[in-house]
Order: C-alpha cells, then sequence, then structure tokens
C-alpha cells in the first residue's frame, strides 16, 4: 500500500472504530478506481487506479476536497442516508477533459440489515472519455462516408431530373450531363471501394501478413503503371531501388497499394515540380521506402491530420483530382498492418517526403 493510502479510524461519528486492514487490501486489489468512505462521506481510502486517475486522495477529509464533482458528492450523501445505491455521470476538466461514471455502492457489514444507514460507502469510478471518443470517431465517419456519397448522389439525381425536362430533346446538354454523371458515379464507386479497402485492412490489422515479399518489383510494377498518369502530367518518375532483394513479410496488393497512393498523390499534388522520385533501400533491420515530389508541399499545421479519414487540405482541389480523402488513411492502415512506420516531411514551396520504414525479413 505504498502509493496509496488508509485511514485506520472513522472520525467524527461517534464510533472511534478501526477500518478492517481487510478491507482495505480488498479496495486495494481492485483494479477500477476506487475510494472508500464512511457513510458521511470522509475518505477513508483510495487505491492505487485513484490516485493515478484522480490524483491524491484526501484521506482524512470530506470526498468533496478530494473530488470536485458536486453531482457526485450530493448522491454520496443521499446514499449515507439511505443506503441506496447510485451510478452518476460527470465531467472532469482538470487537468484535461474526462468523462466518468461514478457508482455509489453502500456497503452493510451485517448482511441481514442491507437497508437504512450504511456501515462504509465504496466509490467505484469508470472512466468514459476513451469509449466515448470512439463513439464520436464512429458518428463522424458515417456522417462523413454519407455526406461524401450524397454529394454526387444529389448531382446525378438532379441531372436525371433535367434530362427528363428542358433537356431531354437536346443532344448537346445530354451529352454533356451525361458525362458528368459517369464522372460523379465513378467517384462513389471510387469511393465505395476505398471505404471497403479501409474496413477489410482494419479488420485483419492485428493479423500481420507472413509471406516473404521483395518491394523492388513491387516499386517497379507502380512505376510502370502510373507512367501514363505520369506522362499526362508531364511528370518523370525516377525509381532507385538495389538490384538484390529487399525481403519484408507482407501482404503483394496491399504492399502495392501502399506505393500507388503515394506515388499517385506525388502526381497528383505535385505535378509542378515535374519529379517523383521512388527510392527503396535496405537500412540496417529496416526495408525503407520514400516517395517525394517537388511540387507546394504542405503546410506544417496539416502534417498530423493528413492521414485522419476525409482530413484534405484543400476539399475542391482534391475532388478535382478524383480525391476521396481516403488515400492517406489506407496507406497509414496498410504500414501499422504491417508494423511499419510512415513518417511525413515537407516544407512548403519545396515538396514533401512520404516514408515508410517496414522491418526487413531476415527468413
Ligand atoms: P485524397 O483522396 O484527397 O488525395 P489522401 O488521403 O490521399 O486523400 O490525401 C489527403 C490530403 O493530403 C490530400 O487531399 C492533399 O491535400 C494532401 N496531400 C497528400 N499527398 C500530398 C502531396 N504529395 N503533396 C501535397 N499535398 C498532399
Amino acid at each position: 500500500m505504498s502509493d496509496s493510502s488508509y485511514y485506520t479510524t472513522l472520525p467524527g461519528e461517534g464510533l472511534e472504530q478501526k477500518l478492517d486492514p481487510r478491507l482495505a487490501a480488498l479496495v486495494e486489489a481492485y483494479p477500477e478506481p476506487t475510494l472508500l468512505l464512511s457513510r458521511a462521506g470522509i475518505v477513508l481510502g483510495a487505491n492505487r487506479p485513484s490516485e493515478t486517475t484522480l490524483g491524491p486522495a484526501r484521506v482524512g477529509s470530506p470526498v468533496s476536497l478530494t473530488l470536485r464533482a458536486p453531482d457526485v458528492i450530493e448522491a454520496v450523501r443521499e446514499a449515507g442516508i439511505s443506503g441506496a445505491s447510485q451510478l452518476v455521470a460527470f465531467n472532469l476538466r482538470v487537468p484535461v477533459e474526462r468523462s466518468f461514471e461514478a457508482h455509489i455502492l453502500p456497503i452493510y457489514f451485517d448482511q441481514a440489515t442491507k437497508s437504512g444507514t450504511p456501515d462504509l460507502i465504496m466509490l467505484v469510478f469508470r472512466d468514459l472519455t476513451q469509449a466515448m471518443r470512439v463513439d464520436q470517431m464512429r458518428a463522424d465517419f458515417v456522417a462523413n462516408a454519407s455526406h461524401e456519397l450524397r454529394t454526387p448522389l444529389a448531382s446525378v439525381t438532379g441531372f436525371i431530373d433535367t434530362l427528363r425536362g428542358a433537356a431531354r430533346d437536346d443532344p448537346t446538354m445530354r451529352d454533356k450531363f451525361l458525362n458528368i454523371m459517369s464522372d460523379q458515379a465513378r467517384r462513389m464507386s471510387r469511393l465505395i471501394d476505398d471505404l471497403l479497402s479501409l474496413s477489410r485492412i482494419e479488420m485483419n490489422l492485428h493479423r500481420p501478413p507472413e509471406a516473404a515479399v521483395d518491394l523492388v518489383p513491387l516499386t517497379a510494377h507502380v512505376r510502370d503503371s502510373l507512367s501514363p498518369l505520369a506522362r499526362g502530367r508531364g511528370v518523370e518518375i525516377v525509381l532507385e531501388a538495389p538490384s538484390a532483394a529487399v525481403q519484408v513479410r507482407g501482404e503483394r496488393d496491399e504492399l502495392i497499394r501502399l506505393i500507388e497512393n503515394l506515388v499517385e498523390n506525388a502526381l497528383k499534388y505535385g505535378a509542378n515540380g515535374k519529379r517523383v522520385e521512388i527510392k527503396l533501400r535496405a537500412e540496417g533491420s529496416e526495408a525503407v521506402l520514400s516517395v517525394r515530389d517537388f511540387g507546394p508541399g504542405i503546410a506544417p499545421e496539416h502534417l498530423p491530420r493528413l492521414t485522419e479519414r476525409f482530413y484534405r487540405v484543400d476539399v475542391a482541389h482534391s475532388r478535382e483530382q478524383g480525391g476521396t480523402g481516403l488515400g492517406l488513411a489506407i496507406v497509414k492502415h496498410i504500414a501499422a498492418r504491417h508494423r511499419a512506420r510512415l513518417s511525413i516531411e515537407s516544407e512548403p514551396g519545396k515538396g514533401a517526403v512520404f516514408l515508410v520504414r517496414f522491418p526487413l525479413s531476415t527468413g
């Protein structure tokens, strides 16, 4: 009980009674943050998780000095009188905003009583911050995905109406609208493909791939498959890779996707740099892959958020390029599944480098 504290007598309640050390040991062993209180709300003990989560307990003083949560204090007071257990949700703002629920549990030493004034009160906390954050992220993701799909869908529906009405007998307008509709349909289809890829990779995140894959031919494959796009944009793709194999444990299709997404981004956003470099090398126990462009680069405030789903520096520009906002989220997930590290370096005006460090496979 070195880090946590226990009061051994119940003060000021007319019963100077010893706190049974077995009770203290029980609270100490409990994994959730827990406070032990007298029926009048004096703190008798706090276990280690409580000290870590809520800060040091003021043992021997009213619980209001340990916990700044008026609703919980009031519920403790009521439980001390009525003996009824309570569940209270509350937030703490210091040192950071967190959400908790507190279970206020009256304890009776004599199992026959179980009502009226309890002997002690146990206060057990559950930190809900992380779970609520995950819920919020899930809700945001669904809202974003629906919004991304709704926009092209609204456009297609609008043009269907126009084709049925005003543009019905105008072949020029009809062709123009059909082209736009076809673009929008392709956009929806790309988005659905990306969403499905992301969920598939996420599902396997905890199962790292086992096959040995040589990254050298994959980089050449991506360079070749993206060379028409590069040519169309007047960009030269330069590949620098060793002649010997650079092997990692991986899934070929996912690795191609990762390299493709990075090179495609370099071609989409860095085309005015006229040059994209793919470099692969073995360095110590790592395979290091880098994709560099010499375009406008990325301002530092965006860097930490680029791999978030649907985050774009410039939404309109990304859409013009056929982007879904999921490319780098997919890269991040594939890297994570391969136990690789992704880092992004950029200086505005000087292009951007995306670096992925894989553990080399020795087998
Ligand atoms: P998108 O489908 O929009 O390309 P990504 O997740 O691949 O989505 O990329 C997110 C955003 O990061 C892009 O919209 C763009 O603003 C920025 N970005 C990615 N790669 C580059 C790059 N090489 N140079 C400049 N900006 C980039």
